[in-house]
């Protein structure tokens, strides 16, 4: 309770002296942002154009932009305890969940045009159907697969956003809109699980709502990658030479990229080639499943694509999945694969950013070996581990990895909580080590003038007496 009032106090302080430049600075020049449309939604300064969120006019520094954005402060621990009361299986890869099943869809209208089994939008009817919701925030697209953010309230305006967009979408910026106009009271939101770490801190406290959260049930989609509008423009387009708006649906599955066209044929090619087309801050992102959602639906794990996997987290998810089947909306099956979840769950959380060749080289100046480097930076990647863990992805033996941990947090490279290590932040690291090379230097320099010169001088002077005699009279 303690951590959720000094969370929410943060979320609700408005004198931080920052404003978007610093949400521009920290998250979008540095290629953090997800464009997830909240810092658009909640001001009428801030505007966006194809890739980013951009300053419209005059910035007060209010603040609301940097508080909000997922990818600032984001106090994971918190949301946990108040989302799952300890209560659910945890799982490293994959999360908090009480229950991991197999479903698709009752209703043949779905199940033809949905991506998977038609779970995501057989739920968001069921649960406008019977009043826990009054609308949800979706994303549609136009013609060309341009991704669309729409508010849906009846169960038409759902079924007309089904299928996958592999575009980041700004999904939250109809926010605003979907309570001041339309009025909503009780939101649903789908969305990749970078948003709904946005959504989860719109709904602790919103700065547009005087009631508490105006989100009632939020549902993440599976997420591995997700790309620029590039990859269907100048990828699907220019380069495989399909027009888009021939295009029926695509997919990623298995390693390869599908592209179903109206006529029904299909075209494939392997994902690599897909690589260079992703969202740059993906390749940073650890949270495959949705970890924070009421419900995490995808395809992995399934028997076959026209099934959905689904993780059930929260007690209201539970609660709403289960009704939905009560009633007949969805059909279950426990023909699921929790291993096949786990596994790409854990390549992404374990995927390590590499460090590049000559910031390698120049660490050494610190006089640190090789292997406390990539010790540090691995951990770095993984934002927190256990020995044991470092010790699996490392593949070297626990002890090794532990005599190293041991020495960088000597060095205070690393701390250890809760049997968790964790890297200091890079500039404390190396303002340290800096101070350090300062005192070794300036003690270098003192002995030098103190106890190397005088000696030397005086040998010096003791043997080329004649040298120095000459060099005065010249
Ligand atoms: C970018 C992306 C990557 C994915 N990666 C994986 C993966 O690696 N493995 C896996 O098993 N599943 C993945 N999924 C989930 C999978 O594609 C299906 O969305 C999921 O199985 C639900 O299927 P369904 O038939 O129930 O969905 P449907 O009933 O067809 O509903 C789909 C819902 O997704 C929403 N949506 C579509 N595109 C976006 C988008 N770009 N951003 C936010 N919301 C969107 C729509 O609003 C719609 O409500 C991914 C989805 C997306 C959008
Ligand atoms: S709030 Fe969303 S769109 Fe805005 S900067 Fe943060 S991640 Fe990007
Ligand atoms: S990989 Fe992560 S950051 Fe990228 S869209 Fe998916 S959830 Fe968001």
């Amino acid at each position: 309770m303690e951590m959720k009032n000094q969370v929410k106090n943060y979320l609700q302080t408005n004198d931080l002296d920052i404003g978007f430049q610093d949400l521009n600075d920290l998250v979008i020049n540095k290629q953090n942002c997800v464009f997830c449309g909240s810092c658009i939604s909640l001001c009428p300064r801030i505007g966006m154009n194809e890739k980013k969120p951009k300053l419209l006019e005059y910035d007060p520094e209010c603040s609301t932009c940097f508080r909000y954005c997922p990818r600032t402060y984001f106090p994971t621990e918190m949301f946990e305890k108040e989302l799952f009361n300890g209560d659910a299986n945890k799982s490293y890869s994959i999360g908090h969940y009480q229950r991991l099943v197999a479903a698709k869809s009752n209703d043949e209208t779905i199940l033809k045009r949905a991506q998977n089994g038609g779970v995501v939008s057989s739920l968001l009817i069921h649960a406008l159907d019977s009043g826990l919701i009054d609308g949800v925030l979706l994303t549609d697209k136009d013609d060309n697969w341009y991704p669309k953010p729409v508010i849906a309230r009846s169960s038409d305006e759902i079924l007309s956003s089904v299928g996958s967009k592999y575009t980041i979408s700004p999904t939250l910026i109809t926010y605003s809109e979907a309570i001041r106009e339309f009025k909503l009271e009780k939101l649903a939101f789908v969305g990749v699980p970078c948003q709904i770490h946005a959504v989860r801190k719109l709904q602790l406290s919103s700065p547009l709502s005087d009631e508490y959260g105006k989100f009632k049930l939020i549902i993440g989609l599976y997420c591995f990658s997700n790309y620029t509008y590039d990859l269907l423009k100048t990828f699907v387009q220019g380069e495989l030479g399909i027009p888009l708006s021939i295009v029926k649906k695509f997919d990623i599955s298995n390693g390869e990229f599908y592209v179903y066209l109206k006529d029904d044929s299909v075209k494939q090619v392997p994902i690599k080639l897909t690589k260079q087309y992703a969202w740059n801050s993906c390749q940073y992102c650890k949270d495959f499943s949705a970890e924070l959602a009421d419900i995490s639906i995808g395809s992995v794990g399934a028997l076959s694509n026209e099934w959905n996997s689904v993780l059930l987290r929260t007690d209201l998810g539970v609660k709403t999945f289960n009704s939905a089947v009560e009633t007949n909306k969805i059909i279950i099956s426990d023909k699921v694969d929790l291993f096949k979840i786990e596994k790409t769950a854990f390549r992404k959380k374990t995927r390590i950013t590499q460090i590049n060749k000559k910031t390698l080289n120049t660490m050494r100046l610190l006089d640190i070996s090789e292997f406390e480097i990539k010790t540090y930076t691995t951990l770095m990647s993984l934002g927190q581990a256990s020995e044991s863990l470092l010790s699996e992805i490392m593949k070297v033996e626990e002890k090794l990895v532990l005599s190293v941990l041991e020495s960088l947090k000597k060095r205070e490279w690393v701390i250890l909580t809760n049997g968790m290590y964790n890297c200091v932040d890079p500039s404390l690291v190396i303002r340290n080590e800096i101070n350090n090379l300062r005192k070794i230097f300036l003690e270098k320099i003192g002995k030098l003038n103190k106890e190397v010169l005088p000696n030397l001088e005086a040998i010096f002077v003791r043997n080329n007496i004649n040298q120095l005699r000459h060099k005065n009279e010249l």
